[in-house]
């Protein structure tokens, strides 16, 4: 079960995360109108956020699938957040580069 804070972060356009290699707690930004995949740190606001490179998933997946179907249906949103969520990120605490999906919480 999703904790209220994870809730709260999806609530506002962020995708909470840990990174695997200091398990700073990070927080993607999937806001359109704000700093789409802008990745910061949720407790030093003294590291400056680092951006996510964004990939598709692969067609072969459900999220590939996903990914096209939003694009037909004009899902705008869903089509620009979703290859963050499989882009790589770098972490702005310790500077390692992860894949976002296998870090999300
Ligand atoms: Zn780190």
């Amino acid at each position: 079960m999703k904790s209220q804070r994870n809730l709260k972060h999806e609530a506002d356009g962020e995708m909470p995360m840990a990174c695997p290699s200091c398990h700073e707690l990070l927080i993607l930004d999937l806001d359109l109108d704000d700093d789409l995949g802008a990745l910061s740190s949720d407790t030093d606001a003294s590291k400056a956020a680092t951006r996510v490179n964004p990939a598709p998933p692969p067609a072969a997946t459900v999220e590939g699938r996903l990914l096209h179907l939003s694009r037909l249906n004009q899902r705008t949103a869903v089509a620009a957040q979703l290859p963050y969520l499989y882009g790589r990120g770098h972490c702005p605490h310790c500077a390692t580069d992860f894949a976002v999906a296998s870090a999300l919480l």
